[in-house]
């Protein structure tokens, strides 16, 4: 049963957003471009994770997708946890096509891709080891009894070909996404002593949704982009021109082979505006980045959207949503 749907995280939403807003000369492009390309690699490999686990016969395990939890004044983050009365399974997917070589002596993996360029990454067991020590500590800080627990590192890709180098300690933990169901078969028949109610773990799932924390990172600040290089106004949804005019409560497309009008086109502007520049906006900012000149119209579309506030009068600042 699944308690926490998998939706686009906000790392991957902030970076397209800035994709689609900053300036098309910028120099970072590529690499703002690059992130966003691993981003939604990432979120395919767990998208097809997902699938994967629908065909899991045993109704027993409820499934927490993309949970990022608080952890010692950081926090960590689990792609898939699955709980069940008898045990707990962290599965990190990991979508990388090409050869792929794991070397745990020296904590190091290798993709050669079909073009021969050559990526290096850490050897991924080495981050679910860690997540599993968190995810312990964690369950002892909250009070939660402790249960045996499981990780696996599940390559998606089809084209991913493994080879695992002699001596890994951990190489049972590392899989194609096409042995996961044997995989977790085989883990049901080792654990058949159950530690939990059906009670608590409904309880302990209701405490892992309550302390989950959606990220946000100030992107500005990471690729060194100026607030000045991002591109202001409502972007028209049907052919992307830009800016939108707000003509009689209306955002009307001025590209005149598309005229297009629709009331709520600023709601995913100020999404963008959010993902960029974080989730505090005033009636000044919002003005600026809609292009309005009317305090009162700024006022009327954050009225409308009920947002929380704090302040008064010019000194107002509104909470945007993230999640
Ligand atoms: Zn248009």
């Amino acid at each position: 049963m699944i308690k926490k749907q998998r939706k686009p995280s906000i790392k991957l939403r902030q970076l397209e957003a800035l994709f689609r807003r900053l300036n098309t000369s910028h120099h970072r492009r590529k690499d703002v471009e690059d992130d966003l390309f691993k981003a939604r690699a990432g979120y395919k490999g767990e998208q097809q994770l997902d699938y994967d686990l629908t065909f899991l016969r045993d109704h027993e395990f409820l499934i927490l997708s993309d949970l990022r939890l608080p952890h010692q004044g950081k926090h960590f983050q689990l792609d898939s946890l699955l709980i069940s009365p008898y045990f707990f399974l962290h599965i990190d997917a990991k979508h990388l096509s090409g050869k792929i070589e794991i070397d745990h002596t020296l904590g190091q993996m290798k993709r050669v891709r079909p073009n021969n360029e050559e990526d290096v990454y850490s050897d991924p067991t080495l981050q679910i080891k860690r997540h599993e020590l968190q995810l312990r500590e964690w369950l002892q800080v909250n009070k939660q009894p402790l249960l045996p627990f499981e990780s696996l590192v599940v390559f998606t890709h089809p084209n991913a070909y493994l080879t695992i180098l002699n001596g890994h300690p951990y190489r049972r933990r590392i899989i194609k996404n096409g042995l996961l169901i044997e995989k977790i078969t085989g883990l049901q028949q080792k654990y058949r002593r159950p530690v939990f109610s059906h009670k608590d773990l409904q309880k302990i799932c209701r405490q892992l949704i309550k302390q989950h924390t959606p990220s946000w990172e100030n992107l500005l600040q990471k690729y060194s982009i100026s607030p000045d290089d991002i591109r202001t106004g409502v972007f028209c949804p049907k052919c992307g021109w830009r800016p939108m005019e707000r003509i009689h409560g209306n955002w009307r497309c001025i590209n005149q082979s598309c005229k297009y009008e629709d009331r709520n086109c600023h709601l995913a502007a100020l999404d963008d505006f959010a993902l960029i520049f974080g989730p505090m906006i005033s009636n000044a900012q919002l003005r600026n980045f809609l292009h309005l000149s009317s305090f009162a119209t700024a006022y009327r579309i954050l009225s409308n959207m009920k947002l929380l506030y704090k302040g008064e009068q010019r000194y107002r600042v509104y909470y945007l949503p993230l999640d």
